[in-house]
């Protein structure tokens, strides 16, 4: 009895901890009283584990700013000089290494290109190796490398640590954990690129007060990731949030997955450059992308800019790319009901026109009359979305709380 009884304290006095270190990420800066009030602590045990964690250094004490008689309450803040996580989005052509503080701001970042003539076991043992040459020197420093998330498009087995299938590097089966682990020693985390994004958004973005909503990228693919009490709804079979393979046209052109008319195949980037140019070479004019281009250079930038500056057959493009994604939303929403919708990805450089068209889809298609107001807000992070949402998943692992139930 006696035995349990203290293992039971234990693990109280480690939850506690967990909950402080996770209110100070949360909220900080952030007193000591503050702190108490909001996570029904005593006081006294605040102080004592605020002062492990600054032993630890977790946290600091930071100068108040608030002048007031008598004795001032001391901000504590996560410290952001002594421990650092890596983050790595595996692109088709390039990955993306960042370094960053626990405020994920980020401290360093380069792109590693892939070779294509390396077997991917190869592409991942080398990219342990150029993260062993970058974490050496906060090592020297005696800053804490907290360990790797990693981020990817495509199916991901996050269990097991390796990837199912990327189709746009043809990867299958790929022990992406086991091999950076054992190069590295340090925690590897990995996931699907939309879900680590979501991470971000909960911790970083616009999600960082909100338990329940949805993260939609669109950029060379179309995914969401469901955040739901706090945590990635994760389902069965690795399949969930592909709302980029949702059918919206039947009749629609062929898709990677092998369907016709998914989302994807009517909004993606390559979605738009095929249809801008399709269209300029039956003769419709743009005034603006005639003037500049020649039509097979046509990048997806060029279309966002001529959208910016009103060009009208961009901008009927536009719209009608923001009533399908509209169509796509609603499922969500019907579905899962959330606070609001965060739009990443590079379409978000058009989100003043799409946000509009998604909007007059919703308010036509969605039932209830509250949840077709659902707002849809154009994610803050920008192009630091995925190297964030990788590094994500380590800040995930740390903060986290043992019961993902209780939240706060
Ligand atoms: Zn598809």
């Amino acid at each position: 009895m006696k035995q349990s009884s203290r293992i039971n304290v234990n693990l109280m006095k480690d939850y506690n901890k967990q909950l402080v270190l996770r209110t100070i990420q949360k909220h900080g800066p952030i007193s000591r009283v503050e702190i108490a009030n909001r996570i029904e602590l005593s006081r006294p045990s605040v102080s004592e584990i605020v002062s492990i964690l600054i032993e630890e250094q977790w946290i600091e004490e930071k100068p108040s700013e608030i002048k007031v008689r008598g004795r001032q309450p001391i901000p504590l803040d996560i410290n952001k000089e002594k421990k650092v996580i890596v983050g790595l989005e595996i692109g088709a052509y390039a990955t993306t290494v960042i370094v960053c503080n626990l405020k994920a701001e980020i401290l360093y970042e380069i792109q590693i290109e892939m070779n294509t003539h390396k077997e991917p076991d190869q592409m991942i043992e080398y990219l342990g190796q150029q993260i062993n040459s970058i974490t050496q020197t906060y090592k020297e420093k005696e800053i804490g490398v907290l360990g790797i998330g990693v981020g990817m498009h495509g199916l991901v087995d996050t269990e097991k640590g390796k990837n199912i299938f990327a189709p746009n590097l043809g990867w299958r089966n790929v022990e992406i954990q086991t091999i950076l682990e054992n190069i590295t020693q340090l925690k590897v985390l990995i996931d699907n690129d939309c879900n680590s994004a979501a991470l971000a958004e909960m911790w970083f973005g616009q999600g960082k007060d909100e338990s329940n909503f949805i993260s939609v990228i669109v950029d060379y693919g179309v995914g969401a990731s469901i955040i739901n009490g706090g945590s990635i709804f994760k389902g069965a079979h690795h399949v969930t949030g592909q709302i980029g393979h949702v059918t919206i046209d039947p009749d629609g052109p062929l898709c990677s997955c092998g369907n016709y008319g998914c989302l994807e195949t009517l909004t993606s980037e390559k979605a738009i450059l095929k249809k801008v140019k399709r269209k300029l070479k039956m003769g419709e004019t743009s005034h603006i992308i005639n003037q500049k281009f020649n039509i097979e250079d046509l990048t997806i930038e060029d279309f966002y800019q001529a959208v910016n500056q009103g060009d009208e057959l961009c901008l009927n493009i536009a719209e009608e790319i923001g009533r399908n994604l509209g169509l796509g939303f609603t499922i969500l929403i019907n579905l899962f009901g959330p606070k609001f919708i965060v739009l990443g990805g590079s379409l978000t450089q058009i989100s003043d026109v799409l946000i509009p068209n998604i909007m007059r889809v919703i308010q036509l298609k969605v039932m209830g009359e509250e949840a077709k107001q659902t707002p849809i807000v154009t994610s803050a992070l920008e192009n630091d979305l995925y190297t964030i949402g990788a590094a994500s998943l380590i800040v995930e692992d740390i903060f986290s709380l043992p019961n993902p139930n209780k939240r706060f």
